[in-house]
């Protein structure tokens, strides 16, 4: 079960084991699952809590007056009550549940965003995930509002100048990612946080990539509205959650309508829960919600801190390692970057390159990574990424460096 974490002398992490899926051979290799930026692996402490809910938890919740539907809305309330724990939200009533980041930003964008006008502005920076992208670009075509983007420097930074100086008394929210998913560039966003308060902008951060890979603080911070995704913090699919700051979250109208988001309905006019429950309509999905704070119970009991410095210490080993094989580029190499290593081949397409990493048990993505605009900036039509997790070593690092030697030969592009 729970294993405890065992660091080395260097401080690294060793929670392999706790993981089951990586135990199994992968094309009779060792699996060295470095894809850890679309999805992460569960450790058997969340995999156990599932099959633990359904079998000792499981009722509808809010509702019932017995006991195992009472039983349940606790465990669901303390996923939320974790999730506070883990972005140090002020309080629960500002946590609401989700299908995930995309889920999140698209209920920000109907509900708050219902209240622009014509000219207004928001503002992204140059390397979002289309899922901080598309629905800024739906919004503006029902409302008339107008969405700008800040320049990406040549080495994936934000060019803050450029995002300091579209800010403009126009501007009703600013949509910034904490970690870029394509490149690992972290932004600076407490800086870019102010700024946008400064011509009173509301700030929301895209938390995707950020929340399993450091200590986030939406306080410290002073963020709006944070979106992360349960699936990529060791939990399971379908379950996310929105901080939304609280004075905001109390002015904010329904969204989709229905059971558990009501106080009173009746055929001439229904009346709104408050807090997060508002915008909880129908069955939640209630076991993802108990099992995210297993997950976060999981990475905050090993420490952000120590995952932090463990995929520190392994992204600058990887990048050492990859950016001397002659014929590699990397794509991205800002000073604060996160663990994710975006890389480029001489003469092999990154598609290519991905189906032979797989023939040796190395799981990368290949493509745009869901940031098409970022892409076409950097004039390419994808890249090879590596993403790291807590669980990843240095024979994921070695596995990665030496099939892309093996490419390199197939591909006669070795010198
Ligand atoms: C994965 C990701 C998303 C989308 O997350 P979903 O879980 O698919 O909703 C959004 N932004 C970033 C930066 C991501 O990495």
């Amino acid at each position: 079960m729970n294993a405890p974490v065992s660091a080395l002398e260097t401080g690294l992490l060793d929670c392999g084991a706790d993981f089951p899926i990586l135990a199994q051979p992968v094309r009779g290799r060792r699996l060295a699952y470095l894809d850890n930026g679309a999805t992460t692996q569960k450790p058997r402490v969340v995999i156990e809590a599932l099959t633990q809910f359904y079998e000792q938890s499981n009722a509808n919740i809010h509702r019932g007056v017995h006991w195992l539907s009472q039983h349940a809305t606790d465990r669901y309330e303390a996923g939320r009550e974790a999730v506070r724990r883990l972005l140090n939200a002020p309080s629960a009533r500002d946590i609401i549940f989700t299908r995930g980041t995309t889920e999140s930003i698209n209920l920000v964008a109907q509900t708050w965003g219902l209240s622009l006008k014509p000219g207004d502005e928001i503002l992204v920076t140059g390397m979002e995930h289309h899922s901080n992208i598309v629905p800024w670009q739906l919004l503006c075509e029902r409302t008339g509002a107008v969405l700008r983007h800040a320049r990406v420097l040549d080495d994936g930074q934000l060019d803050v100048e450029d995002f300091r100086s579209q800010l403009n008394s126009r501007t009703r929210l600013v949509g910034i990612a904490h970690v870029s998913n394509a490149l690992g560039t972290i932004n600076p966003v407490d800086e870019l946080i102010r700024m946008a308060h400064g011509v009173g902008a509301l700030a929301l951060v895209d938390g995707a990539q950020a929340v399993a890979h450091a200590r986030v603080d939406v306080q410290a911070m002073d963020c709006d509205f944070y979106a992360f995704s349960g699936h990529k913090i060791y939990g399971p699919t379908g379950i996310g959650a929105l901080y939304v700051r609280g004075s905001i979250l109390a002015g904010l109208p329904p969204w989709q309508g229905g059971g558990d988001m009501i106080r009173t309905v009746s055929f001439e006019r229904s009346t709104w829960a408050d807090g997060p429950q508002r915008f909880e309509a129908g069955t939640a999905n209630i076991a993802g919600a108990v099992v995210l704070g297993t997950a976060i119970d999981y990475v905050m009991g090993i420490g952000l801190d120590r995952i932090a410095a463990h995929e520190a210490v392994l992204l600058a080993e990887a990048t050492e390692r990859m950016q001397a094989l002659p014929g590699v580029r990397i794509v991205g190499t800002a000073p604060h970057k996160a663990g994710i290593l975006s890389f480029l081949v001489d003469g092999i397409h990154p598609h290519d390159l991905g189906t032979i990493l797989d023939t040796e048990g190395v799981a990368i993505r290949a493509g745009h990574h869901c940031a098409m605009p970022l892409m076409t900036r950097f004039g390419i039509p994808g890249t090879a990424r590596a993403s790291l997790a807590l669980y990843n070593d240095s024979r994921d690092v070695d596995a990665l460096v030496a099939g892309v030697q093996k490419a390199q030969k197939l591909f006669g592009v070795d010198r």
